[in-house]
């Protein structure tokens, strides 16, 4: 892989954790429980519910995405990075760029 390749990689990757941390934040604030004359109707309390768990779901994918973003950080650079973790296909830079937090090629993420 280029130099310079690696560089606009792993610039990606930085400001998608960024952005990922602040949805975080957001999501986190979403899902802290709230007082309860705010939801006093039945239909309202349970329409806040689902949102709840709508948020507490989106909390769930961000984290993880969060996680894998850095693990992609800390292989940026690497001999092998690049390579599909699973086949060793050379994933291209398109997709690198794309999906920067999947270390899998198309075809083994579509598995
Ligand atoms: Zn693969």
């Amino acid at each position: 892989m280029k130099k310079s390749d690696t560089g606009e990689i792993k610039r990606r990757i930085l400001s998608e954790i960024k952005k990922t941390e602040k949805r975080i934040v957001e999501y986190r604030k979403l899902t802290e429980p709230e007082s309860p004359d705010c939801a006093v109707d039945t239909v309202l309390r349970a329409e806040a519910q689902n949102t709840g768990n709508i948020n507490k779901t989106a909390l769930k994918i961000s984290e993880e995405k969060s996680k894998a973003l850095k693990y992609m950080l800390s292989e940026v650079g690497k001999e092998d990075f690049g390579l599909c973790k699973r086949c060793n296909a050379p994933v291209p830079l398109q997709r690198l760029l794309a999906v920067p937090q999947s270390p899998f090629c198309v075809k083994c993420t579509s598995v």
